[in-house]
This record gives C-alpha cells, sequence and structure tokens, in this order.
C-alpha cells in the first residue's frame, strides 16, 4: 500500500522492523508513528427466502457478469451483523434479519477475512442496482452450474446448503 508520509507529522516513511513483532514495516523517521497494516473485513449474507438463495450478478470489475453473494467491507464502529444487513441492503434494496455465522474465507494473500451470515429476507428487493447487473432468488438445482465470481463463493454456498436444514452446525473454515 502506498504511504509515502506519516500521517503525525508528515515525515518521510521508511520499511524496517520495528521493535517488539519483527514484522516489516512502514515508520517514521521524525516521530513515533508506525504504519501498522492489517486484514479488511468483508461481510456478506447468505439470504434465504423459503427454499430459496438470492445471488447478485456483479457489476462491477473483477469477475463482473458472474454471480456472487452480497456484501462488503465492513466499517468502523458497526458490528459484523450490522455490516451484512447494510451492505445487502445497498447492493440489492432488500431489508434482512441477520441469522448466523456460517462461515469464515480467509484470503490471507489479499489480506482480506470474509464472514458469510445466514439471513432470512424480509422485504422485495430490486431487480438491480449501481452493484449489481442482476439480483435474484434461486432454487436449490439451480445453483448448481451458475458461473460464480469466485470460486470459494460456490464452495460456503454449497456447505450452506448443505447445513441449512440442521440447527447446531459447524462453522465453515476456508484459507484460500
Ligand atoms: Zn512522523
Amino acid at each position: 500500500m502506498a504511504a509515502n508520509y506519516c500521517h503525525q507529522c508528515g515525515g518521510g516513511l521508511h520499511l524496517g522492523k520495528v521493535a517488539g513483532d519483527g514484522i516489516l514495516r512502514l515508520s517514521c523517521e521524525r516521530c513515533d508513528f508506525i504504519l501498522y497494516e492489517n486484514p479488511k473485513n468483508i461481510c456478506c449474507g447468505l439470504v434465504v427466502d423459503g427454499e430459496k438463495l438470492m445471488l447478485c450478478k456483479r457489476a462491477i470489475e473483477p469477475r463482473i457478469g458472474r454471480w456472487t453473494l452480497p456484501g462488503g467491507y465492513m466499517e468502523c464502529g458497526e458490528t459484523s451483523k450490522q455490516a451484512v444487513a447494510r451492505e445487502v441492503k445497498e447492493e440489492t434494496g432488500a431489508d434482512v434479519s441477520v441469522r448466523k455465522l456460517v462461515s469464515i474465507v480467509n484470503a490471507s494473500s489479499h489480506n482480506q477475512v470474509f464472514f458469510y451470515y445466514s439471513c432470512e429476507l424480509q422485504s422485495d428487493f430490486l431487480d438491480s442496482t449501481p452493484e449489481c447487473l442482476e439480483v435474484r432468488l434461486f432454487n436449490r438445482d439451480e445453483l448448481e452450474g451458475l458461473d460464480y465470481a469466485f470460486s470459494p463463493i460456490k464452495k460456503v454456498v454449497h456447505y450452506f446448503l448443505s447445513q441449512q436444514d440442521s440447527s447446531n452446525f459447524d462453522i465453515f473454515e476456508l484459507d484460500v
């Protein structure tokens, strides 16, 4: 990530090991500022309406035109469940009740952690939004052959559908 100047004093940043953890980090040459970079949390919804699951066709790159689950970056000051509800609303227009954590996907090479929650649809939704070319509810038998934007999404969807009817399932953990 480009960050050439100190957030505190405007001094130059240099890359080196800082005291304590031995990890290479950018730190200021003039003051005590250390730039700690941490993974982003991405919160997504497995939105069900009866037997059907909601998917969104991406309107933005990467993987434009392929199917994904609604979701996005968590904001400061909100919980992961609040982030799911907000992102689903933004991307589909739908109000949902966020239920249970289903899956955690660590995309370490991209510095991202994905959280997938089951949700129940509580309202109508839009056919399309600025972020989605199409928003649709799918029957189970339609989900197998879909062109998913990212392979972990397909795995999470499959796991969820296989466990959806059991009241007490393990969280599906995936490192990609
Ligand atoms: Zn500084």
